[in-house]
């Protein structure tokens, strides 16, 4: 591989993963501002990214059968949520279709290299956007092209992400029949004042019909909520987990505190009235989620993640740990982390449909990683998304790794903790606990937009 690196590559390979993932950060937003010393180069080149997201499915994957992860993105939408911070468009027919022909070129460019050719994958995940807003044709055709050029293990988790208003009763056979077998729903709240404030595109009822439906033909239901809106009591959050918990058979719940990050339009939106600082709401968001944290405990649920992932204790875990999975992702904004590389796929639609015609590919970014880069980025999201509450909570990682690679993480997760401190990503608490600071959640804002977020 070494002949192919021009210097720029080499340098990002000498970096510890926490370097490199400050110089990204850096490359992908000139909104995060102050966060690496190495001014004197830019990130990232287009020409090279894409030449790079090739190099590195090139290799055969060394780990065929375990936690790899296909994310497809669908950035299409029935509204836009005031809240939202993605990327992503209105549904319109003739617009889909054109981003479908996109992908079904993405599609053929890299099912023949020796990294999909080797690899069965455990998780199809459709995330967005709403990939449930497409028409069952739609569907169909993005269905028939995936499972003819890409390999799934006989017990795959295959899930759509969905909005409750783009169900319909016909939509969700079809969903089962094409072996569909998890739907992310995103419900958000059952609170029907607080829906409608945030231009959401269901009402509650629809929520509990949709979870019904899905639930009843056998389909897995993650329930997708949210905390830390402006308007919503800490009453309204318990009336919403008390929802949660008189739904039998609910098999996940994900709980995403409202994060506001620096210089977006979800700052105005949010606090332009109110006047209420970031630190503000942050500390709200603390508080917030203790409160849900005691209450989805309270109700049996077992937390897993943070931000706040649960299983039902008498239902199943989910398969995958959000970022730490091996993801090849495709679609606008689809992000690829495996364990020779990474890569960025143009999150703006048009940026990605223009350069996959032009030249084949949609990637905005990529870099090499060494070995010891891919373990380190491992154990850097396993600290930021691993419930760090737990006293055991580096056993959790190591062994969590050591399923993930076959060997033990020994004391890369000290030096990737010290690695994070430097850039001020963590710091230590009064009691030992690992706390995130405002400046990485800032960072992972900025890189997680399309980035796989799998919940
Ligand atoms: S459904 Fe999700 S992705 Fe779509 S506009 Fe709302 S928040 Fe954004």
């Amino acid at each position: 591989m070494d002949t192919t690196l021009n210097h720029k590559q080499k340098l990002y390979m000498d970096m510890s993963y926490a370097d490199y993932f400050n110089v990204k950060a850096r490359g992908l937003s000139k909104k995060v501002e102050n966060l690496v010393q190495c001014d004197n180069f830019c990130a990232y080149d287009i020409d090279e990214s894409n030449l790079i997201r090739r190099e590195i499915l090139q290799f055969k994957n060394q780990y065929p059968n375990t936690h790899n992860v296909l994310y497809i993105n669908i950035p299409f939408c029935a509204t836009r949520c005031g809240y939202c911070p993605y990327f992503v468009e209105i549904y319109n027919k003739s617009r889909v279709c054109e981003y479908l022909d996109a992908l079904e070129l993405e599609i053929d460019r890299i099912k023949d290299t020796p990294y999909v050719k080797s690899t069965e994958f455990e998780c199809l995940y459709f995330g967005g956007g709403t990939p449930s807003m497409l028409s069952p044709s739609e569907i169909k055709r993005l269905l028939t092209k995936v499972f003819s050029s890409f390999s799934f293990t006989a017990d795959g988790e295959f899930t759509f992400e969905s909005n409750p208003a783009t169900l319909t009763e016909q939509k969700i056979l079809m969903l089962k029949e094409i072996e569909i077998n998890r739907v992310s729903l995103g419900i958000q709240t059952f609170n029907d004042r607080i829906l409608k404030e945030m231009d959401c595109a269901h009402n509650s009822d629809k929520a509990r019909l949709v979870i019904n439906q899905l639930l009843n033909i056998g389909i897995s239901v993650n329930a997708d909520m949210m905390f830390g809106y402006q308007s919503q009591s800490e009453d309204d959050i318990v009336r919403d987990i008390m929802e949660l918990k008189s739904i039998e058979n609910l098999n996940q719940v994900t709980y995403f505190p409202l994060r506001i990050i620096d210089n977006t339009e979800l700052e105005k939106y949010n606090y332009g009235k109110e006047k209420i600082t970031i630190e503000q709401h942050n500390k709200k968001l603390l508080k917030l989620d203790k409160l849900v944290d005691t209450n989805m405990t309270n109700i049996g649920y077992i937390r897993e993640e943070s931000p706040i992932f649960y299983f039902n204790k008498n239902s199943h875990k989910h398969r995958y740990i959000s970022t730490s999975a091996r993801v090849l992702g495709l679609g606008a904004g689809g992000g690829t982390l495996i364990d020779y590389g990474e890569s960025i796929n143009h999150s703006d639609i048009e940026e990605y449909i223009s350069n996959l015609k032009k030249n084949g590919y949609g990637t905005k970014s990529a870099a090499f990683l060494t070995k010891e880069q891919a373990f380190e980025r491992h154990i850097l999201y396993s600290i930021v998304y691993l419930n760090r509450s737990l006293s055991d909570f580096k056993d959790v990682i190591n062994s969590n790794f050591k399923d993930y690679y076959n060997v033990s993480a020994d004391d890369k997760i000290e030096k990737v903790i010290s690695d994070m401190k430097k850039l001020k990503f963590i710091y230590e608490d009064d009691n030992g606990k690992l706390i995130i600071t405002k400046r990485m959640w800032n960072v992972l804002g900025q890189i997680q937009i399309g980035v796989p977020s799998i919940i």
